[in-house]
């Protein structure tokens, strides 16, 4: 009896065997160069876009609806404030956004 292949579709879903890569290193800086280069995004261009819990995609919110869920120090000194859509996390850019670009800017070798 002849076996049967099935070949995956576009309509199968979203999922590719191309969208794969092996990660070749154990040290997460290693790793991030290796998935960033292989797909040849820029380290930069997302940075702090989606959320730390959710992995969800942060959108902006009026400055006026944080009031109360932020210090007031940060209230008091930030503009641009983003949330998630899914857990309603708030960020904003503090000193963990200013740490964490420098972080990836080092890793990259990008120079300010
Ligand atoms: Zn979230």
């Amino acid at each position: 009896m002849p076996q049967q292949t099935q070949k995956r579709t576009e309509s199968d879903g979203p999922f590719l065997f191309h969208d794969l890569i092996l990660v070749q290193y154990d040290i997460y800086m290693d790793q991030l160069r290796q998935v960033v280069e292989h797909f040849s995004n820029d380290p930069l261009a997302r940075i702090l876009t989606r959320c730390l819990r959710s992995n969800e995609p942060l959108k902006g919110i009026d400055r006026s609806a944080v009031r109360e869920r932020v210090p007031p120090h940060v209230y008091e000194t930030r503009n641009d404030f983003k949330t998630c859509g899914c857990c309603g996390r708030i960020y904003w850019k503090g000193t963990h956004w200013v740490a964490s670009t420098k972080q990836v800017m080092r890793i990259f070798g990008i120079q300010e």
